[in-house]
């Protein structure tokens, strides 16, 4: 059976070039790159290779960039080593986290953690669009804020979050701290105070849209192979002014010191490599292949809202990825007793692998926390699904869906 593929913000088919690049290293190249030998240093030129290569992407130090074992553990070291460090400098107040309602779970579940050691977690709201309500933000950030965490675009809904305006509010609040201190002990000149500091997961927003650091305004940025054509198991966190002296965030994996001192362990040549190469040709092919999904999620819209006029689109039309679609559909408007649940199971049998949406995996199934603050029904937000496409992603692929959906809905 043909087998079609939509579930692009799952994972996505690693590129055959950053194949053809990582493959030297699990087998002729394999040395440590921590080793002081021939093979140990071929190794170590292929990591600095691949860290200069991103850090020209993103418009920063090569020695920002620090190569991770996943998104997950990224979002965690950019969490916990904020808290930590800022702990360390004001010993004896409760640090605060703020972040948005619809963060990925490594994000929302770090932050809970971090609650049961004594931090205090604010949840920012979203609209009904899906999109962070900033003057909450700002309301939210005080002088006991140790980091903001808000992602640059969402995993299940696809809205689009406004980075750099957040960046602006956080970095006034840093100078109006600056100015406040400097005016009660005007004998010392301060510099600008670094705290809060603010993260931006960027996990989904990489393949689309502008990830330079001095755009986005970021004091740190999340990044995973597996979603950029890259291989699973490698991820970035990029961290602002890890080249000089000024140390904002404590490690959570203590050992051997890679990574600039901030993630220890031997590093994982071949898919820091492939890493790199995925990112230069996601790089390149960025503005093409983003007019290209945006024409095709336009045209899937247009077709679906004839073939099951009662579906509804969650999250904000216009100000999203252009590859996500995510969809509710009223219980028993696809038919009798024909749930999203039944929607994905028939169309998983006749090839069409979608999603019901990042809550909902082989694993658990509970109503997506994303689809509920946006305001919507535990029945809403467990009656939707998320289709998103990918480079492979054709127009005859999705009129197959299409039809695949009328046929369903058929019987
Ligand atoms: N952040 C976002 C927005 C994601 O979509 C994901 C994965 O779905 C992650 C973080 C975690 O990525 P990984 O599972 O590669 O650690």
């Amino acid at each position: 059976m043909q087998r079609y593929y939509f579930d692009y913000a799952a994972s996505t088919p690693v590129d055959s070039d950053a194949i053809k690049a990582m493959r030297p290293y699990f087998s002729d190249r394999f040395g440590n790159p921590g080793a002081l030998h021939w093979f140990g240093q071929e190794a170590s030129a292929a990591v600095f290779k691949a860290r200069s290569s991103i850090a020209a992407l993103l418009g920063c130090h090569y020695k920002e960039v620090v190569f991770t074992g996943s998104a997950t553990e990224a979002n965690n070291l950019a969490l916990r080593g904020a808290v930590a460090r800022w702990q360390e400098l004001n010993p004896s107040a409760v640090p605060k986290i703020v972040v948005s309602a619809i963060e990925h779970e490594s994000v929302l579940e770090t932050c809970e953690a971090l609650k049961k050691t004594g931090a205090e977690i604010v949840i920012v709201p979203v609209d009904d669009k899906g999109i962070i309500d900033t003057k909450k933000l700002k309301s939210a950030i005080d002088n006991r804020t140790a980091v903001v965490s808000v992602m640059y675009a969402n995993n299940e809904i696809g809205t689009i979050q406004p980075v750099s305006e957040i960046a602006g509010i956080i970095s006034n609040f840093r100078k109006q701290m600056a100015n406040n201190r400097k005016n009660t002990i005007s004998h010392k000149p301060l510099a600008i105070s670094h705290w809060p500091l603010f993260h931006t997961d960027a996990v989904q927003a990489f393949n689309y849209l502008p990830c330079r650091t001095t755009e986005l305004g970021a004091d740190s940025i999340t990044l995973s192979g597996q979603k950029i054509y890259g291989p699973k198991g490698v991820g970035i966190l990029y961290i602002r002014g890890l080249a000089g002296n000024n140390k904002k965030i404590i490690p959570i994996i203590t050992g051997g010191g890679q990574e600039m001192g901030v993630r220890s362990g031997t590093e994982n040549v071949p898919a820091i490599v492939g890493f790199s190469k995925a990112a230069e040709l996601v790089s390149e092919s960025r503005e093409f292949e983003t007019k290209r999904l945006r024409k095709l999620q336009e045209y899937f819209l247009m077709r679906m809202e004839k073939i099951i006029p009662t579906a509804r689109m969650n999250g904000d039309r216009k100000n999203r990825l252009p590859n996500n679609i995510n969809l509710y559909f009223p219980l028993n408007s696809v038919g009798r007793n024909k749930s999203s649940q039944d929607l994905i199971i028939k169309l998983d049998l006749a090839g069409f692998a979608v999603s019901p949406g990042a809550a909902c995996s082989a694993r658990v199934c509970q109503p997506s926390h994303v689809l509920k603050a946006v305001g919507f029904s535990d029945e809403r937000a467990s009656n939707s699904l998320r289709i998103t496409f990918g480079r492979q992603t054709r127009k005859q692929d999705i009129d197959k869906l299409l039809a695949a959906f009328k046929n369903i809905i058929k019987h």
